[in-house]
C-alpha cells in the first residue's frame, strides 16, 4: 500500500517562490509514489482573516491554479477544501482535550506569528489553537509524510504529541506523521528578512509578470556597504546571492561571481540582471500554464470538487475509527 502525504496552504493569497522551493517542488516529485492529499486550508486561513471571508473565498481558485501550474496532477493528487471536510472540525474538538494552553503558548511558530501579527493578548483562540486543527488535518488522512517549510516543524512536533496521547488514552488508531523539509526549508523575503511570506509583503509570486519580477529584484536587499562597483561586497546575507544559490542552475558561474563580488568590481546591477533572468526562467513557464488554466475556472472547480469528495471518504473512514476508539459510536452496529 502506498504511503500517504498530506500537505497544504492557506488561501490568503497566491503562492510564491517560498512555497515553490519549500514545498511545491517536493510535492510534484513525490505525488507518483505517495497517495497525496493537498489541503486548501480555508478554515485555518480564517483564523487570522475572519473579517475577510471574501479574500479567502477568492484565493481558493488562485491557490488551485498555482498547484496545477507547477505540475500537481489532479488525476493522482486530490486537491481538497478543508472546510468541506467536517471530520477535521470534529477531530479538532476532541484533540483540544489533549493539549494544554501552556503548550500552545510555547509553540515557537505560533509565538513568532502572534508577534508578527501584533495580536498580543487579543489573539483569537482559533489562531492560537491552529496547531490542533492542523493535527486534525494531518491525522484525518492518516498521513505518513507532511512536506512543509522549516517554520512548520514545531507544528508537526505538536501533532506527533497529540497522536501519541490519543493512541495511549484511547486506541492506537492514529498515524504518527513525519515532516519533510526541502533542502531550502526557508527562503528569505526580497527584503532580506527571515522568511518570504504572503502577509509580510516581501514575496515574488508564481504569477508575477516579467516586469514585476525585474522591479522586485531591483529593490532587493544586497550589501548596504557596497556603494560603488569597485568596492568589495559581502556575499553572506546578500539576498541576491542567496537566491542565485537556490535558483541558478550554473553553480560554477555563481561561485565565480561571488569571488569577483568579494574582491570588488562587480556591480549589483549586473548581478540583479542575472537573477531576473534566472527567476524568469523558473516562473515564466509556470505563469503561462497558469494563464491557460485560468481561462476555464469551472474546470478548476470541478477538479477541486472531485478531490474534496475523495478526501471526504478518507477522513470519514478515520473518523469512524476515532469514534469507536473514543466510545462515541452510539448508533453503529
Ligand atoms: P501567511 O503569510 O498567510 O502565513 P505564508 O506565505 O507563510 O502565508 P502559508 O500558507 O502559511 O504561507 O504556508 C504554506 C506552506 O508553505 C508551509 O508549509 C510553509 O512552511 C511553506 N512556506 C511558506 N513560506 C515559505 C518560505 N519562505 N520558505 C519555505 N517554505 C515556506
Ligand atoms: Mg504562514
Amino acid at each position: 500500500m502506498k504511503k500517504i502525504i498530506l500537505t497544504g496552504d492557506r488561501p490568503t493569497g497566491q503562492l510564491h517562490l517560498g512555497h515553490y522551493i519549500g514545498s511545491l517542488v517536493n510535492r510534484v516529485k513525490l505525488q507518483n509514489d505517495y497517495e497525496t492529499y493537498i489541503l486548501i486550508a480555508d478554515a485555518q486561513a480564517l483564523t487570522d482573516n475572519y473579517e475577510h471571508p471574501e479574500k479567502v473565498r477568492q484565493n481558493i481558485l488562485e491557490v488551485a491554479l498555482d498547484y496545477l501550474a507547477v505540475g500537481i496532477d489532479p488525476k493522482i493528487s486530490a486537491i481538497v477544501i478543508q472546510s468541506m471536510i467536517p471530520e477535521i472540525a470534529e477531530l479538532t474538538v476532541y484533540y483540544m482535550n489533549l493539549v494544554t494552553l501552556a503548550r500552545l503558548q510555547r509553540n515557537p511558530t505560533v509565538k513568532t506569528e502572534i508577534k508578527q501579527k501584533k495580536f498580543g493578548a487579543s489573539v483569537p483562540v482559533g489562531f492560537l489553537a491552529y496547531p490542533i486543527s492542523q493535527a486534525a488535518d494531518i491525522t484525518a488522512f492518516k498521513a505518513d509524510l507532511v512536506p512543509v517549510g522549516e517554520d512548520q516543524m514545531p507544528v508537526i512536533e505538536q501533532c506527533v504529541e497529540i497522536v501519541r496521547s490519543f493512541n495511549r488514552i484511547y486506541k492506537p488508531v492514529l498515524v504518527e506523521p513525519k515532516g519533510l523539509v526541502a533542502e531550502v526549508g526557508r527562503l528569505p523575503g526580497i527584503d532580506g528578512k527571515d522568511k518570504m511570506g504572503k502577509s509580510l509583503g516581501n514575496a515574488i509570486y508564481l504569477s508575477d509578470s516579467a516586469d514585476i519580477i525585474a522591479k522586485k529584484v531591483k529593490s532587493m536587499y544586497t550589501d548596504p556597504g557596497h556603494l560603488r562597483v569597485e568596492d568589495p561586497g559581502k556575499v553572506e546575507g546578500n539576498t541576491v546571492f542567496t537566491y542565485l544559490d537556490v535558483f541558478d542552475p550554473r553553480a560554477d558561474e555563481v561561485d565565480k561571481l561571488k569571488i569577483k563580488y568579494k574582491k570588488g568590481g562587480l556591480g549589483d546591477v549586473v548581478l540583479k540582471k542575472r537573477l531576473t533572468e534566472v527567476l524568469e526562467s523558473v516562473i515564466g513557464p509556470v505563469r503561462s500554464r497558469r494563464e491557460q488554466l485560468a481561462k476555464d475556472p469551472a474546470q478548476i472547480f470541478r477538479i477541486i470538487r472531485e478531490g474534496t469528495e475523495r478526501g471526504r471518504i478518507k477522513a470519514a473512514a478515520t473518523m469512524a475509527e476515532v469514534r469507536q476508539a473514543m466510545k462515541l459510536d452510539y448508533f453503529s452496529k
